[in-house]
């Protein structure tokens, strides 16, 4: 029995999506990239962007029409707001939330189907048989529910051991769902209020990340440094939990990066910079959205900062890390924004310098409060606008890439680069860099390696080998 998983969205469903994979292969199932010869077809959707729902409906008729032919299962999981949700409960056999992973089991066998397991019978079963044992059952978890204990079922998905997606670099999520309310934003319908997940599970997984040898680690939340506020005190702040994480890093005795994604400038204090300052293997990156540089604009947004609240962290940060790169994201022609308020966004720009910045174009998303507004920015504007801040972004990125000429610096390798003959990594600022690899040698992929920038454009650099780091990744890793 063979499943195909699409994964759509952000880092937070490529993790959902490891700890789903370890369920569908303790299950027995195993994985296909070819959708003809699955027996099991699901989604991990995100609701964030019409985009990707365009493509989930895409996929569900396909996969029906397949249906006439052979005998399938389809789900879907992920962000999904609840107006997609309905019409998507027509389409697949089921629909669950991500919280719901761990239930999966029970969800099959309840809907009648044959499992790998149930099918041993049959012979020629891959992989281990399941124990139902290893998977709370739905009526305990809607027990739980009509309790309101929600925490536990995250709690439940937190504990499965993912199925990491890299051997070197590692996503560990640190807390889910959203309270801020951002009018636009689908991210608190979908995902629900925030949760944090137990700081010592989270110490854990990095301690073993650390001795696997993973040379990178991401911790995500939607609200990455709101961490702890949902425990009142009765767990750390993100910054205490970054220190931690910092301490056991650090001990490795070799380079380890460290990223969080995404934090808000609202809940991001000078403490949370102070540690980043304190530990070398806490990576001098930091990702910031800022949305609009427009105050009148953020109100609308519900952002809950200003403009110089922004300014005066990034002051901060510059002060404390001044070799750190800063990304932000921005939403052009959000409803009403008028030529001026869009020019305060120009004017912060060509002020902070950012590396990198991911600018959308406003479109509404179902539910959400700004959907009620009239989406008065003409498309034409929209562009225009975002095309122009682009300009912007170059220049400044430029004068930062401009400025690593002829300079060696540290990069992890990640792959193999689309010029032929070249591998990809980044540095710690997450600047991507790509080099000549002698021979073709692919063994560089998951190392440190020194480079001599050679050339550079805005958002990318060119290099020259020059070193491989001493401390070679030990192949236990995977
Ligand atoms: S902070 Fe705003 S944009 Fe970010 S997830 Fe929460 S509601 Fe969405």
């Amino acid at each position: 029995m063979r499943y195909f998983l699409l994964t759509l969205g952000c880092q937070m469903n490529i993790s959902d999506s490891e700890r789903l994979t370890t369920v569908l292969e303790k299950m027995g199932y195993v994985r296909t990239e070819n959708e003809a010869e699955a027996d099991l077809l699901g989604v991990i959707a995100c609701s964030v962007r019409q985009k990707a729902i365009d493509k989930v409906y895409g996929k569900i008729h396909r996969w029906n029409r397949m249906k006439e032919k052979k005998a399938l299962i389809t789900f879907l999981t992920g962000c999904v707001l609840p107006a997609d949700k309905e019409r998507f409960l027509k389409l697949f056999d089921l629909v669950f939330s991500t919280n719901e992973i761990p239930a999966l089991p029970d969800m099959l066998s309840q809907y009648g189907i044959t499992t790998p397991y149930s099918s041993r019978t049959q012979g020629d079963v891959p992989g281990p048989s399941p124990r139902k044992e290893d998977f709370p059952s739905l009526v305990k978890i809607a027990r739980e529910r009509r309790e309101g204990d929600d925490r536990s079922i995250l709690d439940r998905l937190w504990e499965i051991e993912p199925s990491y997606h890299s051997p070197f670099e590692a996503f560990i999520p640190i807390q889910n769902g959203c309270d801020k309310f951002c009018t636009y934003c689908a991210v608190p319908f979908t995902r629900g209020r925030e949760v944090s997940r137990p700081s010592g599970e989270v110490l854990e997984e990095v301690r073993m990340l650390v001795e696997r040898g993973y040379r990178s680690i991401t911790l995500l939340g939607q609200n990455v440094n709101s961490y702890g506020l949902d425990k009142k005190g009765k767990e750390l702040t993100f910054a205490s939990l970054l220190d931690e994480i910092g301490k056991i890093c650090d001990a490795a005795g070799r380079r380890i990066w460290v990223y969080f994604t995404s934090p808000h400038p609202r809940d991001m204090g000078e403490d949370v910079v102070d540690v980043i300052a304190a530990h070398p293997s806490l990576a001098k990156q930091i990702h910031l959205p800022l949305q609009s540089g427009d105050d009148e604009v953020l109100r609308r947004m519900n952002r809950k900062h200003t403009e110089e609240d922004y300014r005066k962290i990034v002051r901060y940060i510059r002060e404390r890390l001044p070799g750190a790169t800063l990304f932000t994201d921005i939403i052009v022609g959000f409803p009403g924004e008028t030529e001026e308020q869009f020019r305060n966004t120009l004017g912060i720009f060509r002020e902070i310098r950012f590396n990198m910045a991911y600018i959308a174009m406003y479109s509404p998303r179902p539910g959400t409060v700004s959907a009620r507004w009239k989406d008065d920015v003409p498309h034409e504007v929209k562009r225009e606008r975002l095309h122009r801040l682009t300009e912007e972004l170059e220049r400044g990125a430029l004068e930062a890439t401009s400025r690593m000429l002829g300079r060696e610096v540290p990069i992890l390798v990640t792959g193999k680069d689309r010029k032929h003959g070249f591998l990809a990594g980044h540095t710690e600022g997450r600047i991507p860099v790509r080099f000549a690899s002698p021979a073709a040698d692919t063994s560089f992929i998951g190392e440190f390696i020194t480079v001599r920038i050679t050339s550079v454009t805005p958002f990318s650099m060119e290099g020259e080998l020059i070193r491989v780091e001493e401390e070679k990744w030990q192949e236990s890793a995977g």
